[in-house]
């Protein structure tokens, strides 16, 4: 359930859903996942549509043009503004700016404040939980119509394959960091698995409702929200519907205080509309790059370029870096139908990282022919002029050749015999 940003799924169609933000934070587990992901803004779009109880808002990329949205939201009644910074990680509350600025939500009464937020966050990166430690640019903010926060509940509706389709996932505990309720006191998640052929029940939705705290009227009202998240999640074909808040005003209102919707990419033929709403401003160029030539890849944190066929070799070669005290670069999955171009591609796409100090190919080739790899190689080196040390792992097809086409190139190139070896020579050659 963690959040979710731009991943890759697409080319290999793997079985392994894959998550960056679990990819960068986890050290031997990978969970999972690739969906397009749409700005807080975009989502509340959608879901006004669909009868979602979300407040009124306007987006804009310069701060005098925030203040202009928050002196006609005041015009138009509201009491207050909230300011938020639109980028698509979650925590930007609690996180902060480059500017020095604190926070990523602010409350405030005041348009000109509004103008003022905006000028220490637009144009600014911001860090949260769920970023790198560089954080996110910010270019565009929302300024909405605050209202007081009675309560704040957590609920989700996600795809789950233990659960083989949709499931409801609520917490009368919302606002905070979910995954830290989910650890702290599981008895406060409450799970609820929908069949997809029936849709979702009256029941199901009012005991949801109930089981995150809401009562008399607001229950009603909280059963009926969920229902309209429901149909929303069928109809845009989504992976996740996450709302964070699900609060309670005062004055009985149940409002979708934050979103983040995520779709899933297979639907893309049937969803243009919302698919054409993908800025990938936030993805890495070399992702970007990377998906053009129709490879799996990720960007991360550490110094091990890695390139490997297959996503589950992909994962257990970053695995076993780590293993050995090293750090991976990147997810680098060739796929099997790969071509030497797409390895000289996959070479310039990794060597591009400032941070790759030693480049590690493992290979085992089933489909894949081990004399296309040693070509692409030999052809990256060259062309590339690459001046880190290269350590290469090939197993399979037709291995016998490429040996010998490596070993002709004359190339400064360490061989490995096995897997272990292979990530043992890597992590040595960093450290040398
Ligand atoms: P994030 O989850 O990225 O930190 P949120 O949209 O959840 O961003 O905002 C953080 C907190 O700000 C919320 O938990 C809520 O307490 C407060 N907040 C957000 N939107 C509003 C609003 N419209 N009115 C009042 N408070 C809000
Ligand atoms: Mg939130």
């Amino acid at each position: 359930m963690s959040t979710v940003q731009n991943a890759i799924r697409r080319a290999s169609k793997c079985s392994y859903l894959f998550s960056r933000h679990a990819l960068q934070h986890a050290k031997t587990t990978y969970t999972i996942k690739r969906d397009l992901n749409l700005q807080e803004y975009q989502s509340k779009k959608l879901m006004d549509k669909y009868g979602i109880n979300v407040q009124k808002f306007d987006v804009a990329d310069k701060p005098e043009a925030a203040g202009q949205i928050g002196k006609t939201l005041l015009l138009d009644g509201a009491d207050e503004l909230v300011v938020k910074a639109q980028i698509l990680a979650g925590g930007r509350g609690k996180g902060h700016f480059t500017s020095g600025l604190k926070g990523g939500v602010h409350l405030t009464k005041d348009p000109e404040v509004v103008t003022k937020l905006c000028k220490d966050m637009l144009g600014y990166n911001l860090t949260t939980k769920q970023t790198t430690k560089d954080g996110v640019r910010v270019s565009k903010v929302m300024v909405a119509e605050a209202l007081d926060i009675s309560r704040e509940t957590y609920f989700a509706i996600l795809m789950d394959r233990s659960y083989n389709g949709p499931v409801m996932v609520g917490s009368p505990e919302g606002g905070v960091d979910i995954e830290e309720v989910a650890e702290k006191s599981p008895d406060l998640i409450f799970k609820e698995p929908i069949d997809i052929l029936l849709g979702i029940q009256d029941h199901q939705a009012q005991s949801m409702a109930k089981n995150l705290g809401f009562t008399g009227s607001k229950q009603e009202i909280a059963a009926k929200q969920i229902k309209c998240l429901y149909e929303l999640f069928v109809k845009v074909d989504a992976t996740q519907v996450e709302i964070n808040p699900f609060g309670e005003t005062p004055d009985g209102r149940v409002v979708c205080f934050d979103a983040k919707v995520n779709f899933d990419d297979n639907a893309e033929f049937r969803q243009r509309d919302i698919f054409a709403m993908d800025d990938q401003s936030e993805t890495d160029p070399k992702e970007i790059e990377a998906t053009r030539h129709n490879l799996n890849y990720i960007a991360m944190d550490g110094n091990i370029a890695c390139l490997v066929n297959g996503a589950g070799l992909a994962m257990a070669t970053m695995d076993i870096i780590q293993h050995h005290g090293g750090t991976p670069a990147n997810f680098l999955d060739l796929g099997g139908g790969v071509k030497e171009d797409q390895v000289y591609e996959a070479f310039k796409i990794v060597s591009s990282d400032k941070n790759v100090e030693s480049i590690l190919v493992n290979i085992f080739a089933g489909i894949v022919n081990c004399a296309t790899i040693a070509n692409g190689i030999v052809k990256a080196f060259k062309l590339l002029n690459l001046k880190v040390p290269l350590v290469v792992r090939l197993d399979g097809n037709n291995v016998e050749e490429a040996k010998k086409i490596l070993q002709e190139s004359d190339l400064p190139i360490t061989t490995a015999s096995s897997f272990d070896d292979a990530a043992v020579k890597a992590v040595a050659s960093v450290k040398a």
